[in-house]
């Protein structure tokens, strides 16, 4: 029963959704060709541009994140072409099975699960490289919390002819990543993360250089044609049936991000980051990531406790689904998301359970000690 069953949904995709876009998706489906839903689409595609940072056209599609990175590898690379690949986590190894069924030629960086990539490791690699057509990489590693140094890339790749192709399927949003600005070539970004929507839409941001890629590509493809999509969008519609009910959900919010504004966004999943990752050190737990990102906290499971057991209890008992490790992680971690519809009082709500579930496993820590120092960070934040 509903009245016994409240739930939180904390991990890193899908999220809560703020009532406003839920309300939104549930008014009548228009038909796609209407001019009414052309307006929609034209209104999107200006707040999509605010979102990414950019002048050129954002495009979407109806599948999660993974079919805009499919679209990445299949519209910018031809067979046999050399791509860097940085491989730190489950992301990154997705990037380098993607190039492999494309037929491309990935050359792998491998990074420590939980440390950044160096970008003088992929300067070095770029110079023994000279025939690689491309860079991919994760803002962050979501299986891991670590945040890559894209700018620091981008200034690597930007003169030179090589596409840098950035998975911010969970970072669009959350931290700054100004697309013209830093001269990143593809940008692909999903509804489930940061933008407090179902799973189900897909989008991804392009550069000219990527464009004259996308014109020249070699590879097969059809529903995800970069360059059938822009012919659609430049008509006023899409190529495909678009996703309806997703889109007018994305209306609701990208309109709230123009309200509040990027900056502010920022600053809230900064301050919710910041304080998350304090109640877990005031409790003597691990952070996993070396150079954390703001969009999720991954903490270790301490010694002796059952990773698996834990979440089991959280979710069951607690009805907080957080999410746990994945591959090599699995039982190691728990992940702490801070994307989608999320206010302070949801980090006090992990924390506090947290602190519950690990005392009833037999690790030790004092009820409320991490509670405490989350509160604490949070009023000191409102005096700034
Ligand atoms: C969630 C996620 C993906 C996968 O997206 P799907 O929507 O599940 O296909 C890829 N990369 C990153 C960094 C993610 O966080």
């Amino acid at each position: 029963m509903d009245l016994l069953d409240k739930k939180h949904l904390l991990a890193p995709g899908p999220v809560p959704v703020p009532p406003r876009a839920l309300l939104a998706m549930a008014k009548p489906v228009m038909h796609h060709r209407l001019p009414e839903f052309s307006a929609i689409l034209e209104k999107i595609r200006e707040d999509l541009r605010y979102l990414f940072q950019t002048k050129g056209d954002v495009l979407f599609f109806a599948s999660s994140g993974t079919g805009a990175m499919e679209a990445c590898v299949a519209n910018l690379f031809s067979p046999g072409e050399k791509v860097i690949v940085v491989r730190g986590g489950k992301f990154g190894e997705r990037w380098g099975e993607l190039a492999e069924t494309y037929g491309l030629e990935p050359v792998y960086i491998d990074v420590t699960w939980g440390e950044a990539v160096s970008p003088e490791t992929v300067a070095q690699t770029l110079e023994e490289n000279p025939d690689a057509k491309g860079v991919l990489i994760q803002a962050h590693e979501t299986s891991t919390g670590v945040k890559h140094p894209v700018a620091e890339i981008a200034a690597l790749t930007r003169e030179k002819d090589v596409l840098l192709v950035v998975d911010a399927i969970s970072a669009l949003g959350v931290y700054p990543l100004p697309f013209d600005e830093l001269g990143i070539d593809a940008m692909v970004a999903g509804s489930q993360k940061s933008l407090a929507l179902p799973p189900g839409l897909s989008f991804v941001a392009l550069s000219e250089k990527a464009w004259a890629r996308a014109e020249a590509g070699k590879s097969p493809r059809y529903y995800f044609d970069f360059r059938r999509e822009k012919k659609a969008l430049a008509k006023q519609t899409t190529a495909f049936t678009p996703a309806v009910s997703l889109l007018y959900g994305l209306s609701e919010v990208l309109s709230r991000i123009r309200e509040v504004g990027l900056e502010t966004l920022f600053a809230h999943y900064a301050r919710l980051s910041g304080a998350c990752r304090a109640g877990v050190k005031a409790l003597g737990l691990e952070l996993f990531a070396k150079e954390p990102c703001e969009a999720l906290t991954i903490v270790r499971v301490p010694e002796g406790v059952d990773g698996a057991r834990l979440m089991k209890l959280m979710r069951e008992k607690y009805r907080v689904t957080m999410a746990g490790g994945q591959a090599k992680l699995k039982g190691k971690v728990v992940r702490i998301a801070h994307l989608g519809y999320q206010g302070p009082l949801d980090v006090i709500t992990a924390l506090a359970t947290l602190e519950m579930a690990l005392n009833e496993l037999g690790h030790s820590v004092e009820l409320g000690a991490g509670v405490a120092a989350a509160q604490k960070y949070f009023l000191k934040e409102a005096q700034k």
